[in-house]
């Protein structure tokens, strides 16, 4: 099928790949015209394990073009896609500009009879407005062509994106008649082979659920890093706590990590939206607003935990100290740092007066154009070159290459020997027994209060 896709971020450039990948001819869109132009010369430009090469291969056998020209995509599509960000408003709301400028040029340029997708994450409603959108467009060309608009949000995951575009655990389809669910299921049949995966439903149903996935997962979050809190204050270690819980099915392993709080381009902003969506409604959203609340004092923990190591005594505090940081990424397998918990972090230090050598495997040019060029941060090539000169190590985000260092060496280059493990990546014992003090969340050191 013909597809066009608005937006080649995250979700866009995943999504049109893997379409591609599986046959179908897609054309994205994009305003930025250095992105286009770097993605047509092959310059991917955001990291994603499996991508690159798929992109490339898919672009050199003409089944993924990139444009800036909206109206020559619009009459490709068969589908078209709107899959453009929804940054939080002022408010916390989500704001739509976007989506529906994006909307707003369809109605523009359509010729023949379309299905129209929403894949950008959008509260409940957002597809009658879309649809107003274009219809006020043909309305003032004076034409009138029939189009319908999907609710179809995505639920891939930074980090691991490609595969879970090709092997999708459920592909929601939001529609108000048969019509255009038959199309996204022939857009679809490829990764249905093995079972069918599409939940068909309505289109408000559609973009609530995509809500109430992403809150239920910031919940989890939360609700550990509450339970490691309260573990912190009675002696208790947070690691044995998950692992006894963790064996319930009904509760089951994932996303019960205590850690430096949520971060993302995801969470924060759906878990807000969503809230802001209950209150205009009328609901009080009580639990929404404590995973907020719980999440945004999670992300200041790693920094009371450096505070409560050096404000001590006749000690002179953090001032002057120099920090290994190791993760700057909002998780693992990204260079994503939006709302990253090492943003939080490092603001804290420097506004004490500490120095920060960071290294990060993939997000060292996100973290260039992010903080841009300071005295008091080095952004260094490799983990070791981090902790060189540095009195401290605090690691922020659970890349695989962190898992297992060599203990010894770290504890000769610190000039305090002092670990903050924001993600518990280590167990206490051995590292205590290299001769380095470690504070993790809800255990070791930061169990004495
Ligand atoms: P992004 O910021 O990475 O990419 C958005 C892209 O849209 C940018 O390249 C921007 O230049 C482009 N754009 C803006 N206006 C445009 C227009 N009028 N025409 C064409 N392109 C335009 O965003 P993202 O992370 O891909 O997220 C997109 C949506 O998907 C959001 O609603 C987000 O909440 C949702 N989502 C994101 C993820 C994720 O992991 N990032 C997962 C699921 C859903």
């Amino acid at each position: 099928m013909r597809v066009a896709i608005f937006g080649t971020g995250y979700v866009g450039l995943v999504t049109g790949t893997c379409l591609a990948e599986v046959g179908h001819d897609v054309v994205c869109v994009d305003i930025d015209q250095a992105k286009v132009d770097g993605l047509n010369r092959g310059v991917i430009p955001i990291y994603e394990p499996g991508l690159e090469p798929m992109v490339k291969a898919n672009h050199a056998a003409s089944r993924l073009a990139f444009t800036t020209d909206a109206a020559s995509a619009i009459a490709h599509g068969q589908v078209v896609f709107i899959a453009v960000g929804t940054p939080p408003d002022e408010d916390g709301s989500a704001d739509l500009q976007y989506v529906l400028a994006v909307a707003r040029t369809i109605g523009r340029h359509l010729q023949v009879p379309t299905v129209v997708v929403n894949k950008s994450t959008v509260p409940v409603g957002t597809a009658d407005k879309v649809r107003a959108a274009i219809a006020e467009e043909l309305a003032a060309r004076g034409v009138e062509i029939a189009f319908d608009v999907v609710s179809n949000p995505e639920f891939l995951k930074e980090g691991d994106a490609v595969a879970d575009c090709m092997r999708p655990d459920r592909i929601i389809i939001g529609a108000a008649s048969d019509a255009p669910v038959a199309v996204m299921r022939r857009l679809y049949a490829p990764f249905n082979r093995n079972h069918d995966r599409v939940v068909e439903m309505d289109v408000r149903s559609a973009e609530l659920t995509k809500y109430a996935a992403n809150a239920m997962l910031a919940t989890k979050i939360s609700f550990m890093n509450e339970i490691a809190n309260i573990a912190e204050r009675v002696g208790a270690d947070i690691e044995h706590v998950r692992q006894g819980i963790g064996s319930d099915p009904r509760i089951g392993w994932h996303f019960i990590y205590p850690g430096a709080g949520y971060g993302g381009s995801c969470f924060p902003k759906d878990v807000q939206a969503l809230a802001r969506t209950a209150a205009q409604y009328g609901h009080a959203p009580l639990l929404l607003q404590a995973v907020e609340a719980v999440n945004e004092a999670q992300k200041g923990h790693l920094f009371e935990l450096v505070q409560r190591h050096y404000d001590r005594g006749e000690d002179e505090g953090v001032r002057g100290k120099t920090f290994a940081v190791w993760g700057l990424a909002f998780k693992p397998n990204t260079d994503d740092m939006r709302e990253a918990s090492s943003r939080r972090l490092l603001a804290q230090l420097w506004e004490a007066g500490a120095q920060v050598r960071a290294y990060d495997p993939e997000a060292m040019h996100e973290a260039r154009r992010v903080f841009g060029e300071r005295d008091d941060l080095a952004l260094c090539d490799s983990a070791f070159e981090a902790l060189e000169g540095a009195d401290a190590l605090i690691v922020v985000t659970e890349w695989k290459q962190f898992r297992s260092p060599d203990f010894t060496r770290i504890r000769q280059a610190l000039g305090d020997a002092v670990v903050f493990d924001g993600r518990n990546l280590y167990d206490p014992r051995e590292i205590e027994a290299a001769g380095l003090a470690y504070y993790g969340i809800g255990r070791g050191r930061s169990l004495h209060v």
